[in-house]
């Protein structure tokens, strides 16, 4: 059985213990994780902190060139990049494809570091001082990620962490962890000096020997809303810097005046791309009216049918299996309490075989009508290919709900009507809004991150948010010895 390592100052090491990885289209174990504690996350904490100062003192123009090759070796090997991922997320070849593209638009906007890294300077503050900012590294930083963007989300940090000057440890999620490895080696390869990025698989032991370790100055994590809770409350007690992104429900609200076709094909993108399995998934419809309402269930029903599903080997699949049998029975345990709560179920996706992957992990598209706010099809985040939809009487109605729910990561307004839109994009409690766009995941130059439930602590991810995340500002006021004295002084001066 192939043993998947840890990657520890360029080194795999394997130490005790694993944890079975599977391909989801077959539903065979394809490899063995490493699984590290505390003594892997102190000698990765002990490699980083070797290769930190050296890596600090790179100038940031020699960084950025690390960056500019990382961009090249994965523009190079992009299709091995997705491949890998889908060999354990279940993810088609396309939307894996798609996933390396947004984790190097997260490279490439780390190649402008000796921009970024640019402070402010104010000339004479008094007479003959001088004030400048700086934004110094923090020191050994960790990223923890989640398993349905193996490669983009470790990406969201791994290039800010390391243009800034910091050496960074990766926990990736144990379901899928051989794309972070193949990043290692890319990160190698592009010219990052051993011990400055380390990967160390596991799960809690790991995650809780990140959190307790003095010699980690901030923590990354990306993940679900309890286990995102968790790790803030745990690491900001150490000490730590923590940004923890959590889980999510969002809604996609679609006016009488939208059109239509044009709703239910983003629907379809949003709510089943990727089996439902991403945080900016649309999980459910909020159609305004009931006009609406039907016509949109009627537009969702047949292309819901008709979706194709199939293995990442297949090119025309729109959608893969889950990751593990045991999420399969989790979210299909939510369409039998949401029939059992009273929704109705137009489209069933359970009981799906598919010939020739007989034992794969797979769950048809399923739609749900008339669900309401208690049930909890609507209350939980289900992680899979299952769209609620809630009935909205009027459009004060949709945002009512939509600023109702804990969570509160996207959301999009489908409508023709610029008033509707401002006023939305203004007054909805979300961190990422869509105007007629169903995913608005921010590029690269911007920042990610949601709000309330979605995200603990203050910084988002990747962008300018992330310059500030993994970096200290510092400010220098300083004056020079001119020959002219003026004796001490005990009181601020007045400029
Ligand atoms: P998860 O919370 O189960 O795992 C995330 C990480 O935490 C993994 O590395 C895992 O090993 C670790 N972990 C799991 N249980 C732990 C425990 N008890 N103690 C300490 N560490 C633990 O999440 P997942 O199932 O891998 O990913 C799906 C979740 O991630 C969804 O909730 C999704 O919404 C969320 N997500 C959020 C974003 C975002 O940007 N907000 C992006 C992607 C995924």
């Amino acid at each position: 059985m192939k043993l998947i390592p840890h990657l520890i100052a360029g080194q795999p090491t394997s130490g005790a213990g694993g944890t079975a990885v599977f391909n989801p289209a077959t539903g065979e174990q394809t490899a063995q994780v490493a699984s590290g504690g505390r003594g892997e996350i102190d000698a990765a904490v002990t490699a980083a902190r070797c290769a930190f100062p050296g890596w600090a003192a790179t100038p940031p123009a020699k960084r950025a060139k690390v960056m500019y090759e990382m961009r090249r070796l994965m523009e190079a090997r992009k299709d091995e990049i997705a491949r890998t991922i889908s060999a354990e997320h279940g993810k088609t070849h396309s939307d894996a494809l798609g996933e390396v593209a947004r984790g190097q638009e997260v490279v490439e906007f780390a190649c402008g570091i000796p921009h970024l890294l640019k402070g402010a300077f104010s000339k004479n503050v008094s007479n003959g001082v001088d004030c400048y900012d700086e934004r110094q590294p923090l020191g050994v930083v960790a990223g923890i990620t989640p398993f349905n963007f193996p490669a983009m989300v470790p990406l969201w940090m791994m290039p800010m962490a390391l243009a800034c000057g910091n050496a960074f440890i990766l926990k990736p999620s144990e379901r899928a962890p051989s794309a972070p490895n193949l990043l290692h080696d890319l990160w190698r390869e592009a010219g990052l000096p051993d011990g400055v990025l380390n990967v160390v698989h596991g799960g809690k032991d790991a995650v809780d020997a990140i959190l307790d370790h003095q010699g980690i100055a901030a923590i990354s994590f990306v993940g679900s809303t309890p286990i995102a809770q968790y790790v803030y409350a745990r690491g900001c007690a150490a000490g730590k810097r923590v940004q923890a992104l959590g889980g999510a429900k969002n809604h996609l609200v679609v006016m009488p005046d939208a059109d239509l076709d044009q709703a239910a094909d983003a629907l379809m993108g949003a709510g089943y791309g990727s089996a439902g399995e991403r945080c900016m998934a649309v999980s459910v419809a909020v159609p305004v009216g009931e006009k609406t309402a039907d016509a949109l269930v009627a537009k969702l029903k047949p292309r819901v049918a008709a979706l194709k599903i199939g293995p990442s080997t297949d090119a025309g699949a729109e959608m893969g299996p889950l990751v593990t049998a045991a999420h399969r029975a989790k979210v299909s345990s939510y369409i039998d309490a949401g029939q059992a709560e009273g929704a109705q179920l137009v489209v069933d996706g359970r009981g799906l075989k598919l010939q020739g992957y007989e034992n794969g992990f797979w769950l048809g598209g399923t739609l749900l009508d008339r669900v309401t706010p208690t049930m909890s099809v609507y209350r939980d985040e289900i992680f899979g290919p299952v769209l609620s939809v809630v009935r909205a009487r009027d459009y004060e109605d949709a945002v009512g709900l939509i600023n109702a729910n804990p969570f509160a990561n996207g959301t999009a307004l489908f409508t023709r009507d610029g008033d509707a839109a401002r006023d939305f994009a203004d007054r909805i409690q979300v961190g990422m809004v869509g105007i007629n766009v169903p995913i608005p995941v921010p590029v690269g130059f911007h920042s990610f991150g949601g709000w309330k439930s979605s995200i603990f602590g203050s910084h988002g991810v990747y962008g300018p948010e992330g310059i500030h995340f993994y970096t200290r500002l510092k400010t220098v006021t300083s004056r020079w010895p001119t020959g002219m004295r003026s004796g001490p002084q005990f009181h601020f001066t007045e400029r």
